[in-house]
């Protein structure tokens, strides 16, 4: 399945996005996972932008929590991959159509998606937020009445968005990368765009945005919903199992806690 190409033709053929493979070495693993995956070379799909589970470096190298636990768990398992960083909807709909074996996107777990994905064991806890312009009046959803709000194609924080636009008078407008929704807020064309509430406290705390959290889905919301690797539900059981048990051994060995401690200040 593996479409390869190099970094270099990949820009020559005008993709703009690069093609990873990486490198898997033998790790001495606790957890063997799956054998008939090791020694395979999958197609794992991922976000564009999607700090600080996955963005490019200055060099245009990707970088991120996803992108060091897929590494770290292919290492761990023997299994090598290419990365396709194809944005957020298009990685789902790259694995639904078998072009990408995976998908590691900061995917939140859904029962929805468990109809047509199978996931991994959880990585990672999210909840949903929204988030305005600091310098705007905007402070709540209570301001947002007749005004219009940016989401980003298919994730849990549009659908929550959805959830809450009769009740708060909003509309809607859909955008297929995080960086764009937030140029649209920042432009002033939106009053506030609804995204994961790590990826915001993230883009907030580095400085990339000038923005202000005005809300929250909470903890014990339907919409807080944790990440998981995702392969085609009913295939790839492989690739699966051996994320699985990289995932677990990682876990163990303190590679997990590590990866995390190294893009999130506070590790919880
Ligand atoms: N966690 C969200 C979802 O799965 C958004 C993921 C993303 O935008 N990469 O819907």
């Amino acid at each position: 399945m593996s479409n390869m190409l190099t970094r270099r033709q990949a820009i020559l053929a005008g993709l703009g996005s690069v093609t990873t493979l990486g490198l898997a070495a033998c790790g001495g693993s606790s957890d063997a996972g799956s054998d008939a995956a090791a020694g395979t070379v999958y197609t794992i799909a991922t976000d564009t932008v999607f700090a600080p589970f996955e963005f490019t470096d200055e060099s245009g190298t990707y970088i991120g929590v996803d992108i060091d636990l897929l590494a770290a768990v292919a290492a761990d398992q023997g299994f090598e991959y290419e990365l396709n960083p194809v944005g957020f909807d298009a990685a789902l709909q790259n694995v639904q159509s078998g072009q990408a074996d995976g998908v590691i996107a900061g995917m939140s777990i859904t029962d929805e998606r468990k109809e047509i994905f199978d996931f991994s064991a959880p990585y990672y806890d999210s909840t949903v937020c929204a988030a305005a312009l600091a310098s705007s009046d905007i402070a709540s959803l209570d301001d947002l009445n007749g005004k219009k709000v940016a989401v980003k194609n298919g994730t849990q924080s549009s659908l929550w968005a959805d959830s809450l636009k009769e009740q708060y008078g909003f509309e809607t407008v859909t955008f297929d990368d995080s960086a764009t929704m937030y140029q649209d807020v920042t432009a002033g064309n939106t009053a506030c765009c609804f995204e994961d509430t790590p990826v915001m406290s993230y883009a907030i705390s580095t400085g990339n945005v000038d923005f202000k959290l005005i809300a929250d889905c909470g903890a014990d919301s339907e919409f807080a919903t944790p990440y998981g690797f995702a392969v085609n539900k009913g295939d790839n059981a492989d690739l699966l199992a051996a994320f699985d048990a990289g995932l677990a051994n990682i876990k163990a060995n303190g590679t997990y806690d590590e990866i995390v401690a190294k893009y999130v200040q506070s590790v919880e």
